[in-house]
């Protein structure tokens, strides 16, 4: 049996554009459909848009972003290194959680996402996507930090940087983490010592 053939991102990005498959297609400004290198090495995965993101139709911006941006900096990374996406490509109102039939009409794209990027390693960022992707019912809490294996993938867990907005106890961890990925891929010396 062959593999199917990876569908090209810029195709993916129109399908995923016009979707309308479950309700939050009418509370949406833009979809967020992920940005990023498209041979990237991280693939990036978050929750879902929240305002900030549904204004702009761009992952990660605002202050969760700009932190973003200094954790991936601690693994010796850039934005433009990695290829950022969500659970979800459309903004659930008022920041809810996503409801179980969102997650199951809308993951196919990230899916096809994964399957075209190819990625060395999945980031799962919080309990969503953590869950989502290795299919877990074990907490953040006790996954971020320790490389785990969905299918042919590697798949790291980490705190959502959203967390450390609200509790920054957590930037310890988050920085610990990144470092962590950052040796895992070599971009980041060791420490001496
Ligand atoms: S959240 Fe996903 S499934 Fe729902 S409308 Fe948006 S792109 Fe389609």
């Amino acid at each position: 049996m062959t593999a199917k053939t990876p569908i090209p991102l810029d195709q993916l990005r129109e399908q995923v554009g016009a979707c309308h498959q479950c309700p939050l297609a009418d509370g949406r400004t833009n979809v967020v459909f992920g940005e990023g290198d498209p041979e990237a090495r991280v693939l990036i995965v978050g929750e879902a848009p929240g305002k900030n993101e549904d204004l702009q139709g761009r992952p990660f911006v605002g202050a969760a972003g700009k932190l973003l941006d200094d954790l991936l900096a601690v693994a010796g990374l850039a934005r433009e290194d990695v290829f950022i996406a969500n659970v979800l490509k459309c903004r659930p109102p008022g920041n809810r959680d996503p409801r179980p039939e969102e997650i199951e009409l809308c993951t196919p794209y990230l899916r096809e996402q994964t399957r075209t990027i190819d990625p060395e390693v999945i980031v799962t960022l919080g309990n969503f996507s953590t869950k989502f992707i290795l299919k877990t019912e074990v907490g953040i809490t006790r996954l971020h930090g320790h490389v785990q294996q969905a299918g042919r993938f590697k798949v790291f867990p980490i705190y959502h940087p959203a967390a450390a907005l609200y509790d920054p106890t957590k930037r310890a961890a988050l920085e610990d983490d990144f470092a962590t990925l950052g040796e895992l891929l070599g971009t980041r010396p060791r420490p001496e010592g």
